[in-house]
């Protein structure tokens, strides 16, 4: 059988990922990223349970993250006027994680990790600068162009898109619009990395919160002097209107996006932070959404990470991104010469596992970011009162007890129960 020629279309985590374990189903993979490197920026992103269990099936992989984890150890919360609440820590079992996993990663290493992994493989092949600007299927055959000629128009067994939440590829392979399939969240994140050390070294972050819905979260940075800041504004979901200033700021660029930000957190208590944001050159601010798309394949065009599934709000994208590369590539591997039938049976194993990573708990994000002041009152208190509890009965450690309630609370951050299937690969 002719070797399967795959194009992959953006190179964060979902891209290389699937180029890996696509490349041991034996395809011939060539994953093209828009931008002219791999794309630097964010804060710490989580690999938890599904992921955990398949980034423990490449070797040494486990080793190379741990290598390049964060070095952030926890994460304080903080109450009205700066006053510590309550400390979280890992809970220092991989399989059972809280709101800190236990491997905790910037974004950008992560992707470098995945990078690393495949570059040097005869059967990956990159290509920065590039992107699709047109796409038709024939004969179980997709005919691509691309827009700046790096590559001739070429024909591919499958086309992956892995460009993230607001995917183009998507709209392209199923002739839609770019919005389409996106549930607005009413929320924003603005990342970034400063040139000030404002936690005076030490590798605790900073989780502070104010009214309405606004929260700045600082953690340390692998570079002395450096700190990594995400700022979030979480709105109400029936008042749309609360995030039109946030879009006008984006479609203006960095500097009107620096102004808004100045703007939203006037009073918040931390206007160092957010004039050391003025000065940062490395802002990346992105809507939170989530994308429920209804299909996942069309012919022999497939969604993968964000593009088919982004979680929005709750941070499990990197999990379903890692997840949805390896049971896509097992997929076709179990189903030599059948794309429809391999295809069909990773969407039919991925959707529960969306379903379930895309469940958006009870009061979430109010929880962690409240609208009112009695809202936020009621979070420093119950927060107090925890930290109260744990210090006086020596309640150790804290981080479990606190999965404890997450295992109750949200299913999305327990452990590992999708029976991830152990694949037979030819390479
Ligand atoms: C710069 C950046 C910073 C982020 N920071 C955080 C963070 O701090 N915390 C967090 O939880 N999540 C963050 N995310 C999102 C997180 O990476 C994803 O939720 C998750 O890891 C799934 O990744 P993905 O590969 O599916 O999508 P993404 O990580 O969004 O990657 C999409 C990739 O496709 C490329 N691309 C986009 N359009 C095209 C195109 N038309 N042609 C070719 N390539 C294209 C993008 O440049 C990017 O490299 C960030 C994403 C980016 C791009």
């Amino acid at each position: 059988m002719p070797q399967l020629r795959v194009l992959v279309v953006g190179a964060s985590i979902a891209g290389p990922m699937a180029a890996y374990w696509l490349a041991k189903a034996g395809a011939e993979v060539t994953c093209i990223e828009r931008f002219p490197s791999l794309r630097k920026g964010g804060q710490v992103v989580d690999i938890r349970h599904s992921a955990v269990t398949i980034v423990r099936k490449v070797p040494k992989l486990e080793e190379a993250l741990v290598a390049s984890g964060a070095p952030l150890q926890g994460l304080q919360m903080v109450g009205k006027a700066n006053k510590p609440l309550v400390a979280i820590q890992p809970t220092g079992i991989p399989e059972e994680q809280f709101l800190i996993s236990d491997f905790e990663i910037f974004r950008d290493d992560l992707a470098t990790v995945l990078y690393d992994l495949t570059k040097d493989n005869p059967s990956v092949r990159y290509v920065f600068g590039e992107t699709v600007s047109a796409m038709r299927q024939e004969k179980e055959k997709v005919i691509v162009d691309f827009a700046n000629g790096l590559l001739p128009q070429s024909r591919y067994d499958l086309v992956v898109a892995a460009d993230g939440a607001t995917s183009r590829t998507r709209a392209l392979g199923f002739n839609c619009n770019v919005r389409d399939g996106i549930d607005p969240y009413n929320a924003w994140a603005a990342y970034c990395t400063i040139d000030k050390d404002l936690l005076n070294g030490s590798n605790m972050g900073e989780f502070s919160v104010s009214t309405p819905g606004r929260g700045i979260m600082l953690g340390p940075d692998h570079v002395k002097g450096a700190n990594r800041v995400i700022l979030m504004g979480n709105n109400p979901r029936d008042m749309p209107e609360r995030l039109l200033p946030y879009q006008e700021a984006a479609k203006k660029g960095d500097n009107a996006m620096k102004t808004y930000l100045v703007d939203f957190f006037k009073g918040h208590g931390r206007d160092e932070i957010l004039a050391a944001v003025a000065e940062s050159d490395s802002l990346y601010a992105t809507e939170c959404v989530q994308v429920k798309f209804p299909r996942l394949f069309n012919g022999n065009f497939v969604l993968v990470g964000d593009a088919g599934y982004s979680p929005g709000p709750i941070g499990t994208g990197t999990t379903l991104a890692i997840t949805g590369a390896y049971v896509l590539a097992g997929e076709i591997n179990n189903h030599p010469g059948d794309m429809a039938a391999a295809l069909q049976a990773y969407s039919d194993r991925m959707q529960p596992i969306i379903k379930d990573m895309q469940k958006i708990p009870a009061g979430f994000p109010s929880v962690m970011t409240p609208e009112t002041d009695w809202g936020l009152w009621l979070r420093d208190t119950l927060l107090y009162v925890i930290s109260y509890v744990m210090v006086v009965y020596q309640l150790k450690p804290v981080a479990q007890f606190f999965r404890w309630i997450a295992g109750v609370y949200c299913i999305a951050w327990a452990r590992d129960s999708y029976g991830i299937p152990d694949y037979e690969w030819k390479a």
